[in-house]
């Protein structure tokens, strides 16, 4: 009985392993071709596990087959579906058993049900997508074996077993069922945190707006007065060029604040890629200068040696990470004071610093931040850090905090290097 109840388990554990590597795989949602090849491999080679270790408790054979190749169908769609199908038939037969044409036979009228449901099922809530897999689980396993079994005329072998075969079907729909609510869990934690990634994401380019405006203002201001002065008769030509030329750069600075201001608000679906953690810090501190100067603070940027530094990740991502840490250190320092960057190369990473001069933090107040609806702002959500460390700690980045009150704060980032 335990080395029964030992196989059982195995299965039983080989069924839930995808979910230990779905949250891998639903990274990829966005590349629908690598996702979709991610969950075929995952459900065959759970498929070709449980069939590689039948278990036959006292007589009883619990077959679980149908429950990746429901799944996997399910998730994966249409043409996932048939390689699973596939996949049974064929390693049935490299397994030596006899009829593969019949089994064939027998599976056809489960794949046309599971083709038919498989559009219905992304329309569905997730109790109804629960209780859709178990039908079919169900409908695969009983009409497989029922067609099998009566074209060879061994259709008593169902009848003289009925508890135990019945024991089966109830033991496979409480697994099928406990699999897909977990996938549907997973899938709503992973949304409900893309949610809160983009809604943090809109409320930053909602704050920095005003100090773009009023940047974007400065240049304007000058472009008018220089659009006077050329108006201006008796002015000779070497002025005109020189206030074309001042008109020109004006323009082109209001140009780059509104570009970079509109990369920040662009919200892409998750790219991973090096990324050249140098233009990073440079992108950011232009993107910080406008907010700082609006707030009366300077900042000051060190980049130590002209060689690249490069990191794998989402460079969108990154941006999001380090413009809220920016701007939590710049709403530190309410009566002005001081923002540094410094990035440097360690052996085998990268690390960035930044540091301001405001009103720092106590050591209970250290172990609260990244922790979710913490702040002391008025108006604040308390999510920025949360969402920015998870961001940091996802592209394998170590964080390291120091603070005093009223003396600033030192954030000291680690991230992995990657050779180009
Ligand atoms: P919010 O900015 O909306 O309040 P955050 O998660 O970005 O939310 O920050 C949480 C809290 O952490 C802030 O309210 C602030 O009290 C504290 N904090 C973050 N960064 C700093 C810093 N550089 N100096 C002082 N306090 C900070
Ligand atoms: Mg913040």
């Amino acid at each position: 009985m335990v080395n029964y109840l030992k196989d059982f388990l195995l299965t039983i554990f080989f069924i839930f392993s995808p979910l230990v590597f779905y949250p891998y795989i639903y990274k990829y949602k966005n590349n629908l071709i690598l996702y979709r090849f991610l969950i075929l491999l995952l459900f065959s080679v759970i498929i070709v596990t449980i069939m590689s270790l039948p278990i036959n408790i006292e007589g009883v054979v619990y077959d679980f087959r149908s429950i990746p190749v429901i799944v996997g169908s399910l998730y994966g769609g249409p043409i996932v579906s048939s390689i699973l199908f596939s996949v049974i038939v064929v390693y049935r037969w490299v397994l030596g058993n006899p009829n593969t044409i019949l089994y064939i036979v027998s599976l056809l009228p489960t794949i046309v049900i599971v083709f038919f449901c498989l559009r219905k099922f992304i329309q569905l809530n997730m109790y109804s997508r629960i209780l859709l897999a178990v039908v079919l689980c169900t409908i695969m396993k009983m009409l497989t074996i029922t067609i099998y079994l009566t074209i060879l005329h061994n259709l008593d072998m169902v009848f003289n077993n009925l508890v135990e075969t019945l024991q089966t079907y109830f033991v496979q729909a409480l697994i099928v069922g406990i699999c897909v609510y977990l996938v549907e869990f997973l899938n709503k934690y992973f949304y409900i945190q893309d949610e809160v990634y983009k809604s943090e994401r809109i409320k930053l380019v909602s704050e920095m707006a005003a100090s773009v405006a009023h940047e974007i203002r400065n240049p304007l201001t000058s472009v008018r007065g220089f659009i006077q002065l050329l108006a201006a008769e008796n002015v000779d030509s070497t002025k005109k060029e020189y206030y074309q030329k001042i008109c020109l750069e004006e323009l082109e600075r209001a140009d780059h604040i509104i570009s970079d201001y509109l990369s920040l608000a662009k919200s892409e679906p998750e790219i991973i890629e090096k990324i050249n953690v140098k233009d990073e810090i440079e992108y950011l501190s232009h993107v910080l200068l406008t907010y700082a100067t609006y707030n009366n603070i300077e900042i000051q940027t060190v980049i130590s040696e002209d060689q690249d530094f490069l990191t794998m990740g989402d460079k969108f991502r990154l941006r999001q990470a380090f413009i809220n840490i920016g701007k939590n250190a710049i709403e530190a320092m309410e009566n002005g004071g001081m923002l540094e960057i410094k990035v440097s190369r360690k052996s085998q990473s990268v690390e960035i610093v930044i540091s301001d001069t405001g009103i720092g933090m106590t050591p209970e107040q250290i172990s609260r931040l990244g922790t979710p609806y913490y702040s002391t702002k008025e108006k604040g959500t308390g999510l920025g850090t949360m969402v920015s460390f998870s961001i940091i700690k996802k592209l394998g980045g170590k964080i390291d905090i120091n603070s005093e009150v009223n003396k600033g704060t030192t954030y000291t980032f680690t991230f992995p290097a990657v050779v180009s």
